[in-house]
Protein backbone atom coordinates (compact mmCIF):
# COMPACT_ATOMS: atom_id res chain seq x y z
CA UNK A 1 0.00 0.00 0.00
CA UNK A 2 0.85 3.63 -0.54
CA UNK A 3 1.68 5.42 2.34
CA UNK A 4 -0.85 8.02 1.94
CA UNK A 5 -4.81 7.07 0.28
CA UNK A 6 -7.37 9.33 -0.41
CA UNK A 7 -11.04 7.34 -0.39
CA UNK A 8 -14.49 8.38 0.35
CA UNK A 9 -14.96 6.04 3.54
CA UNK A 10 -11.90 4.30 5.37
CA UNK A 11 -13.89 1.62 7.31
CA UNK A 12 -11.98 0.18 10.34
CA UNK A 13 -12.54 -3.46 11.15
CA UNK A 14 -13.31 -6.53 8.70
CA UNK A 15 -15.22 -8.38 10.41
CA UNK A 16 -18.87 -9.19 9.44
CA UNK A 17 -20.14 -5.52 10.32
CA UNK A 18 -17.12 -3.66 8.46
CA UNK A 19 -17.01 -6.18 4.84
CA UNK A 20 -21.16 -5.63 4.96
CA UNK A 21 -20.50 -1.46 4.71
CA UNK A 22 -18.20 -2.47 1.90
CA UNK A 23 -19.61 -4.13 -0.32
CA UNK A 24 -22.81 -1.79 -0.14
CA UNK A 25 -20.26 1.21 -0.25
CA UNK A 26 -18.28 -0.22 -3.52
CA UNK A 27 -21.62 -0.88 -4.63
CA UNK A 28 -22.26 2.66 -4.87
CA UNK A 29 -19.11 3.49 -6.22
CA UNK A 30 -17.92 4.72 -3.80
CA UNK A 31 -13.80 4.36 -3.06
CA UNK A 32 -13.43 2.30 0.03
CA UNK A 33 -10.34 1.02 2.33
CA UNK A 34 -11.10 -1.45 4.61
CA UNK A 35 -7.99 -1.76 7.37
CA UNK A 36 -8.84 -5.00 9.29
CA UNK A 37 -6.41 -6.13 12.12
CA UNK A 38 -7.62 -9.90 11.12
CA UNK A 39 -8.75 -10.70 14.63
CA UNK A 40 -12.68 -11.66 14.30
CA UNK A 41 -14.50 -12.00 17.57
CA UNK A 42 -15.97 -15.26 16.89
CA UNK A 43 -12.65 -16.84 15.70
CA UNK A 44 -12.15 -19.42 18.76
CA UNK A 45 -15.69 -21.12 17.60
CA UNK A 46 -15.92 -23.64 15.02
CA UNK A 47 -18.67 -22.57 13.34
CA UNK A 48 -20.83 -19.32 12.99
CA UNK A 49 -24.80 -20.27 13.52
CA UNK A 50 -27.94 -18.60 13.01
CA UNK A 51 -26.61 -17.30 9.68
CA UNK A 52 -29.07 -17.88 6.91
CA UNK A 53 -27.84 -20.33 3.91
CA UNK A 54 -24.54 -20.66 5.93
CA UNK A 55 -25.86 -21.81 8.98
CA UNK A 56 -22.28 -23.51 11.05
CA UNK A 57 -19.95 -21.70 8.50
CA UNK A 58 -16.61 -21.55 9.75
CA UNK A 59 -15.73 -17.52 10.94
CA UNK A 60 -13.24 -16.77 8.99
CA UNK A 61 -14.17 -18.52 5.51
CA UNK A 62 -17.22 -16.80 5.82
CA UNK A 63 -14.82 -13.71 6.33
CA UNK A 64 -12.50 -14.63 3.08
CA UNK A 65 -15.55 -14.62 0.87
CA UNK A 66 -17.10 -11.71 2.13
CA UNK A 67 -13.61 -10.09 1.25
CA UNK A 68 -13.53 -11.37 -1.61
CA UNK A 69 -17.28 -10.25 -2.24
CA UNK A 70 -15.96 -6.80 -1.75
CA UNK A 71 -12.81 -6.53 -3.22
CA UNK A 72 -15.03 -7.57 -6.56
CA UNK A 73 -16.39 -4.54 -6.40
CA UNK A 74 -13.58 -2.62 -5.83
CA UNK A 75 -13.00 -2.32 -2.14
CA UNK A 76 -9.52 -2.42 -1.04
CA UNK A 77 -9.01 -4.44 2.07
CA UNK A 78 -5.71 -3.79 3.97
CA UNK A 79 -4.41 -6.48 7.25
CA UNK A 80 -3.37 -3.39 9.18
CA UNK A 81 -4.19 -2.68 12.66
CA UNK A 82 -5.62 1.28 12.81
CA UNK A 83 -3.47 3.29 15.49
CA UNK A 84 -4.75 6.92 15.10
CA UNK A 85 -7.06 8.98 14.01
CA UNK A 86 -7.70 12.54 13.53
CA UNK A 87 -9.76 15.14 11.98
CA UNK A 88 -7.79 17.62 9.67
CA UNK A 89 -10.23 19.83 7.93
CA UNK A 90 -12.78 18.21 5.93
CA UNK A 91 -10.84 15.28 6.15
CA UNK A 92 -9.87 12.14 8.53
CA UNK A 93 -6.97 10.56 8.92
CA UNK A 94 -6.15 7.32 9.85
CA UNK A 95 -2.46 6.28 10.59
CA UNK A 96 -1.38 2.14 9.93
CA UNK A 97 0.35 0.10 12.12
CA UNK A 98 2.80 -0.35 9.08
CA UNK A 99 3.43 3.87 8.35
CA UNK A 100 0.71 4.37 5.69
CA UNK A 101 -1.95 7.00 6.54
CA UNK A 102 -5.40 7.21 4.92
CA UNK A 103 -7.28 10.06 4.52
CA UNK A 104 -11.03 10.00 4.13
CA UNK A 105 -14.29 11.86 4.13
CA UNK A 106 -15.95 9.85 6.41
CA UNK A 107 -15.20 7.16 8.82
CA UNK A 108 -16.84 4.05 9.60
CA UNK A 109 -15.73 2.05 12.79
CA UNK A 110 -16.69 -1.78 12.89
CA UNK A 111 -13.63 -2.74 15.11
CA UNK A 112 -15.43 -5.11 17.35
CA UNK A 113 -15.56 -5.51 21.08
CA UNK A 114 -13.42 -7.17 23.63
CA UNK A 115 -14.66 -9.75 25.63
CA UNK A 116 -13.06 -9.64 29.30
CA UNK A 117 -13.37 -12.97 30.21
CA UNK A 118 -13.49 -14.04 34.03
CA UNK A 119 -9.90 -14.10 35.61
CA UNK A 120 -10.52 -18.50 36.65
CA UNK A 121 -7.69 -20.86 35.40
CA UNK A 122 -9.21 -22.88 32.29
CA UNK A 123 -11.92 -19.93 31.13
CA UNK A 124 -9.67 -18.39 28.56
CA UNK A 125 -7.89 -21.29 26.91
CA UNK A 126 -11.57 -23.18 26.52
CA UNK A 127 -12.97 -19.92 25.68
CA UNK A 128 -15.11 -20.28 22.14
CA UNK A 129 -15.25 -24.21 22.69
CA UNK A 130 -16.15 -26.10 26.07
CA UNK A 131 -16.43 -22.03 27.63
CA UNK A 132 -19.45 -20.26 26.14
CA UNK A 133 -21.29 -17.52 26.54
CA UNK A 134 -24.27 -17.22 24.19
CA UNK A 135 -27.32 -19.70 23.97
CA UNK A 136 -28.23 -18.52 20.40
CA UNK A 137 -24.39 -19.03 19.42
CA UNK A 138 -23.61 -22.64 20.67
CA UNK A 139 -26.44 -23.47 23.09
CA UNK A 140 -27.93 -26.29 20.71
CA UNK A 141 -24.40 -27.99 20.44
CA UNK A 142 -24.89 -28.56 24.11
CA UNK A 143 -28.38 -29.33 24.27
CA UNK A 144 -29.45 -31.99 26.97
CA UNK A 145 -25.51 -32.22 28.31
CA UNK A 146 -24.12 -30.72 31.97
CA UNK A 147 -23.58 -27.52 32.13
CA UNK A 148 -22.10 -25.25 34.49
CA UNK A 149 -23.17 -22.00 34.80
CA UNK A 150 -20.16 -19.54 36.32
CA UNK A 151 -21.81 -16.43 38.31
CA UNK A 152 -19.60 -13.61 38.29
CA UNK A 153 -22.69 -11.11 37.24
CA UNK A 154 -26.41 -10.22 38.13
CA UNK A 155 -26.75 -11.70 34.67
CA UNK A 156 -25.64 -15.00 35.51
CA UNK A 157 -29.43 -16.46 36.97
CA UNK A 158 -30.55 -14.96 33.70
CA UNK A 159 -27.91 -17.12 31.50
CA UNK A 160 -28.64 -20.11 33.87
CA UNK A 161 -32.30 -19.86 32.79
CA UNK A 162 -31.52 -19.35 29.50
CA UNK A 163 -29.51 -22.86 29.20
CA UNK A 164 -32.23 -24.76 30.95
CA UNK A 165 -34.31 -24.15 28.13
CA UNK A 166 -31.95 -26.13 26.93
CA UNK A 167 -30.66 -28.83 29.10
CA UNK A 168 -31.67 -30.25 32.38
CA UNK A 169 -28.64 -30.75 34.00
CA UNK A 170 -27.74 -26.96 34.60
CA UNK A 171 -25.19 -25.83 38.05
CA UNK A 172 -24.98 -22.41 38.64
CA UNK A 173 -22.00 -21.68 40.75
CA UNK A 174 -22.54 -18.95 42.73
CA UNK A 175 -18.59 -17.49 42.25
CA UNK A 176 -18.41 -14.22 42.41
CA UNK A 177 -21.84 -12.99 41.53
CA UNK A 178 -24.38 -11.12 43.69
CA UNK A 179 -27.18 -12.82 45.62
CA UNK A 180 -29.82 -13.52 44.16
CA UNK A 181 -33.12 -11.90 44.89
CA UNK A 182 -36.14 -14.06 46.08
CA UNK A 183 -37.99 -14.15 43.07
CA UNK A 184 -35.00 -15.48 41.17
CA UNK A 185 -34.41 -18.02 43.97
CA UNK A 186 -37.71 -19.33 43.08
CA UNK A 187 -37.21 -19.64 39.31
CA UNK A 188 -33.70 -21.85 40.14
CA UNK A 189 -35.84 -23.99 42.35
CA UNK A 190 -38.63 -24.23 40.24
CA UNK A 191 -36.59 -25.08 37.47
CA UNK A 192 -34.42 -27.55 39.18
CA UNK A 193 -31.24 -25.78 38.78
CA UNK A 194 -28.48 -26.79 41.21
CA UNK A 195 -27.12 -23.91 43.16
CA UNK A 196 -23.50 -24.45 43.89
CA UNK A 197 -21.66 -22.49 46.92
CA UNK A 198 -18.33 -20.82 46.93
CA UNK A 199 -15.49 -19.86 44.37
CA UNK A 200 -14.13 -21.62 41.32
CA UNK A 201 -10.07 -21.80 41.54
CA UNK A 202 -9.96 -23.63 37.90
CA UNK A 203 -11.23 -25.58 35.63
CA UNK A 204 -9.76 -28.78 34.81
CA UNK A 205 -9.31 -30.17 31.64
CA UNK A 206 -8.09 -33.59 30.05
CA UNK A 207 -6.52 -33.66 26.68
CA UNK A 208 -7.78 -30.28 26.02
CA UNK A 209 -11.56 -31.20 26.69
CA UNK A 210 -13.20 -30.10 29.57
CA UNK A 211 -13.70 -32.52 32.98
CA UNK A 212 -15.01 -30.54 35.64
CA UNK A 213 -15.47 -27.25 37.80
CA UNK A 214 -13.17 -27.51 40.93
CA UNK A 215 -13.54 -25.23 43.54
CA UNK A 216 -11.42 -23.67 46.14
CA UNK A 217 -12.06 -26.10 48.70
CA UNK A 218 -11.19 -28.71 46.45
CA UNK A 219 -15.02 -29.90 45.54
CA UNK A 220 -14.89 -31.16 41.76
CA UNK A 221 -18.18 -30.85 39.55
CA UNK A 222 -18.12 -32.79 36.37
CA UNK A 223 -19.62 -30.93 33.55
CA UNK A 224 -19.32 -30.65 29.30
CA UNK A 225 -19.56 -27.34 29.25
CA UNK A 226 -19.80 -24.05 30.98
CA UNK A 227 -21.07 -20.65 30.73
CA UNK A 228 -20.09 -17.28 31.35
CA UNK A 229 -21.38 -13.69 31.01
CA UNK A 230 -18.03 -11.41 30.06
CA UNK A 231 -18.16 -8.18 30.50
CA UNK A 232 -18.22 -6.73 26.03
CA UNK A 233 -16.19 -3.25 25.93
CA UNK A 234 -16.16 -2.07 22.48
CA UNK A 235 -13.00 -1.21 21.06
CA UNK A 236 -13.15 2.37 21.08
CA UNK A 237 -9.39 3.65 20.95
CA UNK A 238 -9.69 5.49 17.70
CA UNK A 239 -13.69 6.80 18.30
CA UNK A 240 -11.90 8.31 21.69
CA UNK A 241 -9.08 9.87 20.01
CA UNK A 242 -11.76 11.64 17.78
CA UNK A 243 -13.29 13.00 20.54
CA UNK A 244 -16.39 10.42 21.32
CA UNK A 245 -16.89 8.96 24.81
CA UNK A 246 -17.97 5.35 25.37
CA UNK A 247 -21.46 4.70 26.86
CA UNK A 248 -21.82 2.60 29.90
CA UNK A 249 -24.16 -0.51 29.99
CA UNK A 250 -24.37 -3.32 31.93
CA UNK A 251 -23.13 -5.74 30.21
CA UNK A 252 -20.23 -3.80 29.76
CA UNK A 253 -19.58 0.07 27.21
CA UNK A 254 -20.61 0.60 23.61
CA UNK A 255 -20.58 3.48 21.26
CA UNK A 256 -24.08 5.16 21.25
CA UNK A 257 -25.45 6.20 17.67
CA UNK A 258 -28.58 7.40 16.34
CA UNK A 259 -30.41 6.08 13.46
CA UNK A 260 -28.21 4.20 10.96
CA UNK A 261 -24.93 3.97 13.47
CA UNK A 262 -24.21 7.69 13.21
CA UNK A 263 -21.95 8.83 16.34
CA UNK A 264 -21.66 11.87 17.99
CA UNK A 265 -19.04 12.97 16.37
CA UNK A 266 -19.55 14.40 13.00
CA UNK A 267 -18.67 12.28 9.85
CA UNK A 268 -18.10 9.13 12.11
CA UNK A 269 -20.47 6.10 12.11
CA UNK A 270 -20.45 2.55 14.01
CA UNK A 271 -21.53 -0.65 13.33
CA UNK A 272 -21.41 -3.69 14.40
CA UNK A 273 -20.50 -4.90 18.27
CA UNK A 274 -18.90 -1.43 18.39
CA UNK A 275 -22.06 0.06 18.62
CA UNK A 276 -24.49 -3.02 19.82
CA UNK A 277 -23.20 -5.17 22.08
CA UNK A 278 -25.77 -7.92 21.78
CA UNK A 279 -25.62 -7.88 17.89
CA UNK A 280 -24.54 -11.50 16.41
CA UNK A 281 -23.08 -12.04 13.09
CA UNK A 282 -26.19 -11.19 10.63
CA UNK A 283 -26.88 -8.51 13.31
CA UNK A 284 -23.76 -6.59 12.63
CA UNK A 285 -23.90 -7.39 8.79
CA UNK A 286 -27.21 -5.43 8.64
CA UNK A 287 -25.43 -2.72 10.49
CA UNK A 288 -23.18 -2.67 8.28
CA UNK A 289 -25.31 -2.12 5.37
CA UNK A 290 -27.59 0.14 7.17
CA UNK A 291 -24.38 2.25 8.06
CA UNK A 292 -23.07 2.25 4.37
CA UNK A 293 -26.18 3.46 3.03
CA UNK A 294 -26.40 6.71 5.51
CA UNK A 295 -22.72 7.12 4.91
CA UNK A 296 -23.40 7.28 1.04
CA UNK A 297 -26.18 9.55 1.36
CA UNK A 298 -24.42 11.99 3.63
CA UNK A 299 -21.69 11.90 0.34
CA UNK A 300 -24.41 12.40 -2.42
CA UNK A 301 -25.94 15.20 -0.50
CA UNK A 302 -22.42 16.86 -0.04
CA UNK A 303 -21.41 16.36 -3.46
CA UNK A 304 -24.70 17.58 -5.11
CA UNK A 305 -23.71 20.65 -2.66
CA UNK A 306 -20.70 21.04 -4.14
CA UNK A 307 -21.59 20.84 -7.91
CA UNK A 308 -24.44 23.20 -6.75
CA UNK A 309 -21.77 25.81 -5.48
CA UNK A 310 -19.67 24.95 -8.72
CA UNK A 311 -22.35 25.36 -11.06
CA UNK A 312 -22.86 29.11 -9.28
CA UNK A 313 -19.04 29.61 -9.53
CA UNK A 314 -19.09 28.95 -13.48
CA UNK A 315 -22.13 31.11 -14.28
CA UNK A 316 -21.01 33.51 -12.08
CA UNK A 317 -17.84 34.19 -13.76
CA UNK A 318 -19.18 34.58 -17.12
C1 LIG B 1 -16.91 -17.43 20.92
C2 LIG B 1 -17.95 -16.69 20.12
C3 LIG B 1 -18.81 -17.38 19.30
C4 LIG B 1 -19.77 -16.71 18.57
N1 LIG B 1 -20.61 -17.44 17.78
C5 LIG B 1 -21.55 -16.81 17.05
C6 LIG B 1 -22.46 -17.55 16.24
O1 LIG B 1 -22.42 -18.78 16.20
N2 LIG B 1 -23.37 -16.86 15.52
C7 LIG B 1 -23.44 -15.50 15.56
O2 LIG B 1 -24.28 -14.93 14.87
N3 LIG B 1 -22.60 -14.78 16.32
C8 LIG B 1 -21.66 -15.40 17.06
N4 LIG B 1 -20.81 -14.67 17.84
C9 LIG B 1 -20.88 -13.20 17.79
C10 LIG B 1 -20.02 -12.68 16.61
O3 LIG B 1 -18.66 -12.92 16.90
C11 LIG B 1 -20.27 -11.19 16.38
O4 LIG B 1 -21.64 -11.00 16.11
C12 LIG B 1 -19.49 -10.64 15.19
O5 LIG B 1 -18.14 -10.99 15.28
C13 LIG B 1 -19.63 -9.13 15.14
O6 LIG B 1 -19.00 -8.66 13.98
P1 LIG B 1 -18.20 -7.27 13.98
O7 LIG B 1 -17.85 -7.02 12.56
O8 LIG B 1 -18.95 -6.25 14.72
O9 LIG B 1 -16.88 -7.53 14.85
P2 LIG B 1 -15.70 -8.57 14.62
O10 LIG B 1 -16.15 -9.78 13.90
O11 LIG B 1 -15.05 -8.77 15.94
O12 LIG B 1 -14.70 -7.81 13.65
C14 LIG B 1 -13.99 -6.68 14.06
C15 LIG B 1 -12.71 -6.64 13.24
O13 LIG B 1 -12.08 -5.37 13.44
C16 LIG B 1 -10.70 -5.59 13.60
N5 LIG B 1 -10.12 -4.45 14.33
C17 LIG B 1 -10.33 -4.08 15.62
N6 LIG B 1 -9.64 -2.97 15.90
C18 LIG B 1 -8.97 -2.63 14.77
C19 LIG B 1 -8.10 -1.57 14.41
N7 LIG B 1 -7.74 -0.62 15.29
N8 LIG B 1 -7.57 -1.54 13.16
C20 LIG B 1 -7.93 -2.47 12.26
N9 LIG B 1 -8.77 -3.50 12.52
C21 LIG B 1 -9.28 -3.57 13.76
C22 LIG B 1 -10.60 -6.90 14.36
O14 LIG B 1 -9.31 -7.46 14.23
C23 LIG B 1 -11.70 -7.71 13.66
O15 LIG B 1 -11.21 -8.37 12.52
C24 LIG B 1 -19.86 -15.30 18.63
C25 LIG B 1 -19.00 -14.60 19.48
C26 LIG B 1 -18.07 -15.28 20.22
C27 LIG B 1 -17.16 -14.51 21.15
Amino acid sequence: MNTEQNVDVAVIGGGAAGLSAAITLARSLRSVIVVDAGEPRNAPAEGAHNVLGLDGVAPRDLLATGRAEAERYGARVHEDRAVAARRRGDVFEVDLAVGATVRARRLLLATGLVDELPAVPGVRELWGGGVLHCAYCHGWEVRGQRIGVLGTSPMSVHQALMFRQLSEDVTLFVHTMPEPDDDAWEQLAALNIQVVDGTVRMLRTDGGVLRTVVLADGHEFAVDAVTVTPRFIARSDLYEQLGGTLTEHPMGAFVATGPKGRTDVPGVWAAGNTSDLAAMVTAAEGAGVEAATAINADLVTEDAAAAVRARAQRYAAV
